[in-house]
């Protein structure tokens, strides 16, 4: 099919790793691409910042990244050419207990195992055949619902990963295997009790036996960095400062892809949709947003437990009891006094974070949707209660609320970093019940934020679908699958 000439073939609004993917695939396949970016600074939530100190690097958003390094999409592309080095801490996660005992998610299953002793024969059955099965189904799992290509090994996944983590765990009889469980669960950001909620706690231990649990080398700003560097390498444009709230602002193209959720796209392009599509966005649901703390710190943090001391990062919410009870508060619109804190200690593994043999820290935790509460005092206490004498060695923080975390990234809509909830019913559909989820109903119009499949993090497989779509429908170009 032959198209008319337009200033672009493709425009992708919004540069978050979902907007960088699909715009490097459509370039890849030779066609002249514009990505827009409202900031100044092109990665959305994958930038980083001196946000204390001078001399003090933070990540402001993304931090550890088991989903970019065992991407389908981004293992494809050449981003150590481009910069991207990965750093790998020993222990991929710790997780303490008041007993002063800690759990932890190593590369080996068998090690990870040994911990946790009753459990152990329990650990290595559950995980055991995900991480033998997770090469095949990760481009299903991380995708569009479609028939998969290992039919299955899908349904063996799927048997436990559709559960509830309180259901999953009911396997596990130590506190020690059920806690660091319950910390793993706890990133779907809903109640320990929802369906599905057992998936990411998978996802993510199987993504620390294969792949690590890695932080880049001078800050998350390096893989947008690496991966708008290679899209330029191609011929791809980029131009910063560009908010977009009219289609009218955009260059003329063939297609038109969104790295934005429901609630923008209606503000710009909803008069161009159908009553029914218009309707499922509408009905689009936001969920728990976070309260993020960084610390620049005089010295390491002094966990009791020697396991965190080594970790890269630290799931502070002790047993999986107190973890859900803060999970089910938070979604219940309250602020546990204890919430469940996820922390990182990026400076202990990469020395270009902080200056003079100083450290810096990165923590948050869940909060109701669009809540101002300052839970600096909350967390902080809750650090303290496993490493005392932590807060002797702040010398400087800064903190968000979610209405900064929004300000900063409108797509963190009420301080949802997953970009709307990721539950049984919003989990392949997001964000509306449509053949192709990516497809708007206007002709030429595509979404691939995470509220599309397969959600929050940074894997840009929501980007790769999406213009994988875009390519087949406008161009007629079909890819191969990964
Ligand atoms: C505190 C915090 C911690 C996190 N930790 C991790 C982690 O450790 N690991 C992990 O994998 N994920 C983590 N995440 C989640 C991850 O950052 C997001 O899920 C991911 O960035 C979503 O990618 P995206 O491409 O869909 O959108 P985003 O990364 O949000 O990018 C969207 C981009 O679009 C731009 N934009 C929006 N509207 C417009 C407009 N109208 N015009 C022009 N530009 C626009 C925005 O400025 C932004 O640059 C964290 C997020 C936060 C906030």
């Amino acid at each position: 099919m032959k198209l008319e000439k337009r200033e672009y073939d493709a425009v992708v609004v919004g540069s978050g790793p979902n907007g960088l993917a699909a715009a490097i695939v459509l370039q890849q396949n030779g066609l002249s691409v514009l990505l827009i970016e409202g900031k100044d600074t092109i990665g959305g939530g994958m930038r980083s910042a001196e946000l204390t100190l001078p001399g003090f690097t933070h990540d402001i958003c993304s931090a550890i990244h088991p989903l970019a390094v065992g991407s389908p999409f981004f293992e494809t592309l050449p981003l150590a050419s481009y910069g991207l080095e990965y750093i790998y801490p020993g222990v991929a996660a710790a997780h303490p207990f008041d007993s002063g005992k800690a759990s932890v998610l190593r590369h080996s299953i068998s090690e990870t195992a040994g911990l946790l002793d009753a459990d152990a024969e329990a650990y290595e059955k559950l995980m055991q055949p995900v991480v033998n099965d997770w090469p095949s189904i990760a481009p299903d799992v991380l995708g569009p619902l479609h028939y998969p290509k290992h039919p299955l090994a899908m349904a063996k996944f799927g048997l436990t990963a559709l559960r509830s983590a309180t259901s999953a765990a009911s396997r596990f009889t130590t506190e020690e295997a059920k806690g660091l469980f319950a910390g793993m669960a706890a990133h779907s950001m809903q109640p320990l009790t929802h369906l599905t909620t057992a998936a990411i706690a998978l996802v993510l231990m199987s993504a620390g036996h294969l792949d690590g649990w890695p932080l880049p080398k001078g800050g998350t700003q390096s893989i947008a960095n690496a991966l708008a560097s290679y899209f330029a390498s191609l011929g791809g444009k980029i131009e910063t400062n560009t908010y977009i709230t009219s289609l009218d602002q955009l260059p003329s193209s063939h297609a038109v892809l969104f790295d934005i959720t429901p609630r923008q796209l209606l503000q710009i392009a909803g008069h161009k949709f159908s009553h029914i599509y218009k309707w499922q966005l509408e009905r689009y649901r936001y969920g728990m947003g976070v309260f993020k703390v960084d610390w620049a710190l005089d010295g390491p943090i002094p966990f009791i437990a020697e396991e965190c001391r080594n970790a890269g990062t630290v799931h502070i919410g002790n047993t999986f009891g107190e973890i859900v009870d803060s999970e089910q508060a938070t979604w219940n619109g309250r602020h546990p006094e204890k919430p469940f804190v996820l922390l990182a200690q990026q400076s202990l593994f990469d020395q270009s974070r902080a200056v003079g043999g100083k450290q810096t820290a990165w923590a948050y935790c869940h909060v109701p949707n669009s809540s101002t509460v300052d839970m600096t005092d909350a967390i902080e206490k809750q650090i303290e209660r496993f490493a005392p004498g932590f807060r002797e060695r702040i010398l400087a923080k800064h903190t968000m609320n979610t209405a900064q975390v929004e300000e900063y990234n409108p797509n963190y809509v009420g301080g949802d970093i997953n970009g709307g909830v990721i539950d049984l019913s919003q989990l392949f559909t997001r964000p509306a019940l449509r053949w192709s989820p990516y497809k708007t109903s206007a002709k030429g119009m595509y979404i691939c934020s995470a509220s599309t499949p397969p959600g929050g993090g940074v894997h840009g497989m929501c980007g790769y679908y999406a213009a994988k779509r875009a390519l087949r429908d406008v161009f007629s170009i079909s890819l191969k699958p990964l």
